[in-house]
């Protein structure tokens, strides 16, 4: 058997107004995708979503890049496949980042679909190739929180979460709302907004919260402190990406679990935050390190009495991979599952594998199939997904 092509599929639908959601000072107009197809001689396909943050037009120009060292390779020998480099660290934020983010992305994507490829060939599914001990369901949460505005009416989020419970979920994680300098929001506030959603929601549900960066520790540390006590399941992300040092004392003076690495791709770059106990939950993304990546970065945090609960906010197929890689650690928690993509997000496959909030885990391969015509239904429209909201 050998490879014959590689393409990459990039798709977009605009959000209806209304569907348009918020985070901090950000808002987002519409839903991308780049999913990575490669062909072989026989009949066989590999699919693999790459992490669209990388921008589905750059992720096309570096597969494009990398095709003409796989194509004619046999799948089953291949030597070469380019691996995550950690741009989206060093170069976040700077210049052209991100067309460099678009690297790990297109290599996130390529090594889902040579899994994929891989998996069926051995008539198997992602998850048995990587260990026979996989689980053959997960728990999804249902992840949002990103639609309530603190200048209009905060205890939407109680609203929508609840919303969630009506769908099956048994977990959800929030967001901390629109910018609190806006509008005078304090932690005292976001608190008393907690609070009242624990006490709302709180014995059906289990709740998680994701800073986003954007706290300082003086306030990650009193709102971790009361999260503890409400029993959520973790904190994530609290204070600024790069502060290893602000995350090693938060994590030191709070038993509050404190999450993070959505954005590392690379093993090198987990290490630190690893080996000083930077966090206590690790996030790597199948489709922006790829699960080969995801593999090194999970043996070496369980390795380390680390948990890992991938990180996963784009569309099915992702949520797919991300099911398949996190049912074969050896703790399996949950699987993310973004909330506020719209149609497109499921649209894309054939099969919508999740009921009551439980995803199962089946082959051959990642046990999915893309849907017709997909270019026709939801071209791919160019410009930013989100963008900046001045008030
Ligand atoms: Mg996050």
């Amino acid at each position: 058997m050998k490879i014959t092509n590689i393409e990459t599929i990039c798709l977009s639908r605009m959000h209806e107004i209304e569907n348009q959601w918020k985070t901090f000072n950000v808002k987002t107009l519409k839903a991308d995708v780049a999913i990575v197809v490669v062909s072989t001689d026989s009949d066989i396909i590999g699919i693999g979503e790459a992490c669209a943050y990388g921008n589905p037009t750059f992720i096309k120009i570096w597969i494009d890049k990398f095709a003409p060292e796989i194509i004619g390779k046999d799948p089953r020998e291949i030597e070469f496949l380019p691996h995550p480099v950690g741009f989206t660290m060093e170069h976040f934020n700077k210049k052209n980042d991100d067309f460099l983010r678009g690297h790990d992305s297109a290599v996130g994507g390529l090594d889902c679909a040579i899994w994929d490829l891989k998996a069926k060939i051995n008539n198997t599914s992602v998850s048995k190739l990587i260990s026979p001990k996989s689980k053959d369901s997960m728990k999804v949460y249902a992840s949002s929180g990103v639609r309530y505005d603190w200048r209009e009416d905060p205890n939407q989020l109680i609203e929508e979460t609840k919303s969630y419970i009506d769908l099956g979920f048994s977990a959800t994680k929030v967001r901390i709302g629109t910018k609190w300098t806006w509008d005078n929001v304090t932690t005292d506030k976001f608190i008393g907004l907690m609070r009242d959603l624990s006490s709302e929601v709180g014995k059906k549900m289990n709740l998680m919260v994701d800073g986003n960066c954007n706290l300082n520790i003086e306030q990650a540390t009193k709102i971790a402190k009361e999260l503890e006590k409400l029993n959520f399941l973790w904190f994530e992300e609290p204070i600024n990406k790069d502060d290893i040092e602000g995350y090693i004392q938060l994590n030191a003076s709070v038993d509050m679990p404190i999450s993070g690495g959505e954005q590392l791709t690379t093993l090198a770059q987990f290490v630190p935050y690893i080996d000083k106990r930077a966090y206590d939950i690790v996030q790597p993304d199948v489709g922006e390190a790829g699960i080969t990546e995801c593999l090194r970065i999970s043996k070496y945090a369980e390795n380390n009495g680390i948990k890992v609960i991938p990180h996963s906010w784009h569309n099915g197929l992702m949520v797919v991979a991300s099911a398949h890689f996190a049912s074969s650690l050896s703790n399996p928690q949950f699987v993310e599952m973004c909330m506020v993509q719209g149609p497109l997000q499921w649209d894309i496959l054939k099969e919508y594998p999740i009921k009551s909030g439980v995803i199962s885990i089946e082959g051959p391969g990642l046990g999915v199939n893309l849907a017709e015509n997909l270019t026709k239904k939801f071209p791919y429209i160019e410009g930013n997904y989100f963008v900046d909201v001045v008030r």
